[in-house]
Parts: structure tokens; sequence; C-alpha cells
């Protein structure tokens, strides 16, 4: 068994450190934000492939997650809900390129004004601050550690870890000095549940509407290239006006509070093992929809 060292403690890092300790390495996470600091917790957190490339290996991934969602979902301390919605579109569509990695998907005909086409499918909803707190406890459970820290480069093997898995997200510029991983801010707005039991998307705005527990979460944009982490009240006012225009019931729905968060965008995934380190970062706008899969692969990597 291996000592391992994850960067990371996103959803991406605490995924790949439960595979790795489940198969019984020894692993110790350093992070420079703790889970709900990072970009992670600000996720909606839908399922769905959005902005990850490419288009078959993300599929694949996302089919596992799926499936491993629907088995957390059986657990309420996961806060991973399956939640039945629709997408929709202004144009007729072809079935969705990811079509292989959900169970089922519907041709909906009940559409709001203005659409023309749309599909209905369940997929799992996950709440990110009690998910991220579960994941962490589960890798405490399991034996694993995590500590904050702000590194300035991966920690060599050798030492202190016979492998380094690489889950800095964003932080791979510096980690892994790629540049062309960059940040695609998203902005959001959470509003007060007004009885909202399904979820709708219209990913041309990108114009999201995610219920929750005891919220509504609202976005969005995708602004590459921006760095700022600091909420717009004028973006946060067009937000709510497209997700109003998709979902009125939202007009009467108190604004809780507003976040930004940085995907960490890249021309592919990248998920690759280049001597005593496994690299995983680059998971855009579906960190959350890929990390089961993703973490299987990087326990493969390890070994
Ligand atoms: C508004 C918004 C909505 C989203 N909605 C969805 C959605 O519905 N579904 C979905 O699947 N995805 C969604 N995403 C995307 C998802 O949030 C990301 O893909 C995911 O969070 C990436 O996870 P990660 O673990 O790779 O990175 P992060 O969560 O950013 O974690 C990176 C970790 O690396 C650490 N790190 C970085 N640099 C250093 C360093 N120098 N030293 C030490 N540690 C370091 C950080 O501190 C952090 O702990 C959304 C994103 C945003 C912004």
């Amino acid at each position: 068994m291996a000592r391992v060292i994850v960067v990371g403690a996103g959803v991406v890092g605490l995924s790949c450190t439960v595979r790795l300790l489940e198969r019984g390495h020894d692993v110790a996470v350093l992070a420079r934000d703790l889970p709900l600091e990072t970009t992670s917790a600000v996720a909606a957190a839908i399922w769905y492939p959005y902005r990850a490339l490419p288009q078959d290996r993300v599929t694949a991934w996302a089919g596992s997650s799926y499936a491993e969602f629907v088995g957390l979902a059986g657990e309420p301390d996961t806060g991973v809900r399956m939640v039945t919605g629709t997408e929709v579109f202004r144009q007729r569509q072809r079935d969705p390129w990811w079509r292989a990695a959900v169970p089922s998907l519907d041709r909906e005909t009940a559409l709001p004004g203005g659409y023309t086409d749309g599909w209905t499918f369940v997929t799992p909803v996950v709440e990110m601050p009690r998910y991220l707190r579960w994941l962490r406890s589960r890798v405490e459970e399991l034996g694993g550690t995590v500590t904050r820290m702000n590194l300035s480069g991966l920690p060599p093997a050798g030492n202190g870890a016979d492998v380094v898995v690489n889950c800095a997200g964003l932080g791979s510029r510096l980690m892994a000095g790629d540049r062309s991983v960059v940040p695609v801010r998203g902005q959001v707005v959470y509003v007060e549940q007004v009885g909202l039991d399904r979820w709708w998307l219209d990913s041309a705005g990108p114009t999201y509407v995610v219920p929750r527990a005891h919220d509504i979460v609202v976005g969005g944009t995708d602004d590459e290239g921006e760095w700022s982490r600091t909420p717009s009240p004028e973006t946060a006012r067009q937000i709510l006006a497209r997700a109003t225009a998709l979902v009125p019931e939202l007009a009467k729905a108190r604004v809780l509070r507003h976040k930004v968060g940085l995907r960490p965008v890249r021309p592919g995934v990248r998920v690759e093992r280049v001597g005593d380190v496994v690299h995983c970062y680059g998971h855009g706008g579906a960190g959350v929809t890929l990390s089961w899969g993703t973490a299987d692969e990087v326990a493969a990597l390890v070994g």
C-alpha cells in the first residue's frame, strides 16, 4: 500500500482521497482552502456535464458518478437527492452527447413560453456544504487527514509520500505549471424555498434554478478569464430576471445571499500519471458530476 499526499480539498480531492483510503492506502490531504472555502462549496450542484471535455471520457466519468450518487441519495446525511427537472431549448435538439450517462431521458412537451424543445430526466442534486462535510468525515473515518497548507509547488514524492495526487483545480496553473487551465467565473443567487420541487436549466444563458431542501440556487454566468470573486449586484439582477422568466414562482422568493466561484476549465480534464505524480484537475463546470469517475481512475493510476 502506498503513502499518498493529495493536494486539494475540493470535491475532486476529497473523492479521490475516499477512493484511495478505501483501497487501503495511507492518505494525507494538504490544501490552502478547506472544503467549505473551495470553489466546490459554491457549486449549484446538479449532475450535468457542463464545460468539460473530451466527450467520451466525460460521458464515462459522469456515468460512474451518477451511479455512485444514486447510492448516496439513500443516505440522508450526504445531502444528495435525486430530483426530476427539465433542460429547455429554443431550437429542436438531438439527444445530448452524454446521453449514455443517464438511465433515461424523455422529450418534454409541456414547455415554458418561448421554448421549442426540452428533455426531462432525474438527476442527482448535491447540497455542497453538507456533502463536503460528509466527504470530509468519511475521509477521517477511514483514517485520512486534512491539513491546511498553502503550497508553492507540489511536494516532491520520496520523503513523505510514494505518490502525490494533484487535485488543485485552478491552482494547477501553479502546481503543474499549466496555463491552459483558466477561470470561468460563475455567479449565483440563493433565494428562499417557495415550494419548488424540480430543477430547470437553459444552458444558453446559462440560466438554472436548482431547488434544495431549504433554499433555491439560481444561476448563472460563465465569464471566461474573469478572476473577480466579488458578486456584482447588476449581474445578480440579470440572473434573477432570466430565472424568473423561466420559473415565474421565483418572483415571490426573497434573496438570501450571493456567491461567486471560479470554475477550473481546461481544453480537456487532465487525469494522467507522470512519474510519481497523478494529475486530476480541470473539471470545469462539472467537478461534482465527474468526481467519482475521475476518483476511480486516480485510484487505478496510483495502483
Ligand atoms: C457557480 C458555479 C456553479 C457550479 N455548478 C456546478 C454544478 O451544478 N455541477 C457540477 O458538477 N459542477 C458545478 N460547478 C463546477 C464545480 O464547482 C467545479 O468543477 C469543482 O468545484 C472543481 O473542484 P476541484 O476540487 O477540482 O477544485 P476546487 O474546489 O477549487 O478545490 C481546489 C483545491 O485545491 C487547493 N489548492 C489550490 N492551490 C493550492 C496551493 N497553492 N496550495 C495548497 N492547496 C491549493 C484549494 O485550496 C482547494 O482546496 C460549478 C461551479 C461554479 C463556480
